[in-house]
């Protein structure tokens, strides 16, 4: 494959917030060159980013791909009136429904949906409690089939009793033992439900099985309140000391929502080394609850929960509750917890993600901004906010291949692959209205 040379991109790193206008040359996955100006060689792939933003491929730092099959799906039976409910009545029944194949087609539409949005890592968290062995293989299939990066997990719980649990570890244990220490696209993590669908002996076990692959466990944490008053109504202890004395709480972990956690609980996940994670969309659908993001530290970053994988959208939602909240949040601190997830992503693969440096990952998105108004380094997170949309994503990379150019898909037959998503989803809903 040919070099790749980027010419006069305005190329943005989030954190610092940076604007540099350069050449740049992509080889063998990644940034090799970076220079005004660099000559273009015999066999490069010259490309003219004069009129584009270049910036490191964003991270969606909680995702479920599984979910992806579910817009538009028939109501649930029973309406939801509580958290619990929404689980019971719908996540629940969709999770049960799903098997080989919509799982396969599940990661596919969710995938469609990340290239077409920027966003290049997806930090995906599974359950399919019906067809648990080998599920990680086939996400990992289907991400693979278009190129996305993704860091995967199974969830396990004990709602399915002990049998489904154990063959979650398994799954988790298989996806480790697969993805650790290569240098592909893929890793995984210890992946658990919440802690209100865990005995200690389970949330033990995770704790476990993250301490001898070195990783951190993926886990819902605090999301409803009813997570937060579970641990001392059943444990006599507040959920922050149950993770921590399972074990659960480690260097690495990722805690998503922690809609409930006090001041307290947020310094002692920070001081473990956890990563915060905020999905704010999520949070406002369900009704649990916003979370104290202004407290979150810097070890934290954003997620989508399952609804899509735009995070310019996520970035929006996030800054606007704030303010809704009246405890605002700035533009420039969006923008942190964008770069956020790409430094977590980083910590993960062990390589640069966040910058576009020499020896970077090529993971980058070509963005196209005639902005009407001046963009500088000091407001371009304000630009961010106000101005940018996923619609102006233009070229997505991961690991110095194109994934979308110019605003077509290369990996994959998109037209086709979403008349087999529509299929999938078909089949999927009816399978729920079965059980
Ligand atoms: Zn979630």
């Amino acid at each position: 494959m040919c070099a790749i040379l980027l010419k006069n991109a305005s190329l943005v790193c989030f954190d610092p917030i940076n604007i540099d206008i350069c050449d740049l040359r992509i080889d063998k996955g990644k940034v090799i060159e970076r220079d005004k100006p660099l000559i273009a060689q015999q066999d490069d792939e010259v490309i003219d980013c004069s009129e584009k933003l270049v910036f490191p491929g964003i991270v969606c730092a909680h995702t479920h791909l599984y979910s992806a099959l579910a817009r538009g799906m028939p109501p649930p039976k029973q309406t939801p009136t509580n958290f619990y409910e929404i689980l019971k009545y719908i996540w629940w029944r969709l999770d049960r429904a799903l098997d080989e194949e919509t799982i396969y087609w599940s990661a596919i539409a969710g995938g469609l949906d990340a290239i077409g949005s920027g966003t290049t890592t997806l930090i995906d968290h599974h359950a399919s409690p019906e067809f648990i062995t080998n599920s990680l293989s086939i996400i990992k299939q289907a991400l693979s089939d278009l190129g996305l990066r993704a860091v995967l997990c199974y969830e396990v719980t004990d709602r399915n009793g002990l049998m489904g649990r154990d063959l979650g570890l398994k799954e988790s244990r298989n996806a480790l033992t697969t993805l650790t220490n290569t240098r592909g696209l893929y890793r995984a993590l210890v992946g658990g439900h919440a802690a209100f669908t865990l005995d200690n002996t389970s949330l033990k076990a995770l704790a476990d099985l993250a301490s001898e692959f070195n990783c951190g466990v993926h886990l819902h944490v605090a999301e409803d309140l009813l997570d937060e008053k579970h641990a001392p109504e059943h444990y006599q202890m507040s959920l922050i000391e149950r993770l921590e004395q399972t074990g659960v709480l480690r260097p690495g972990s990722i805690l998503a929502h922690c809609t409930h956690f006090d001041k307290d609980a947020l310094r002692i996940a920070q001081m473990s080394g956890c990563w915060l994670v905020h999905n704010p969309r999520s949070n406002m659908n369900n009704s649990v609850g916003y979370a104290k993001v202004l407290d979150f530290g810097s070890r934290s970053a954003l997620g989508t929960d399952g609804i899509g994988a735009d995070m310019f959208e996520e970035a929006k939602f996030a800054f606007y509750k704030s303010r809704d909240a009246k405890t605002p949040l700035s533009a420039e601190r969006i923008l942190s917890l964008l770069a956020g997830g790409q430094h977590l992503a980083s910590e993960i693969f062990d390589e640069q993600l966040q910058t576009l440096n020499i020896g970077a990952s090529a993971d980058l998105v070509l963005f196209d901004y005639p902005s009407p108004t001046p963009l500088t380094a000091e407001n371009f997170a304000w630009h961010f906010i106000f101005g940018m949309s996923s619609a102006q994503v233009s070229s997505v990379m991961v690991q110095g291949k194109f994934l979308l150019k110019d605003g077509k898909y290369q990996t994959i037959n998109a037209v086709e692959a979403t008349e087999k998503t529509r299929q999938a989803a078909i089949k999927l809903w009816k399978k729920m209205q079965e059980l």
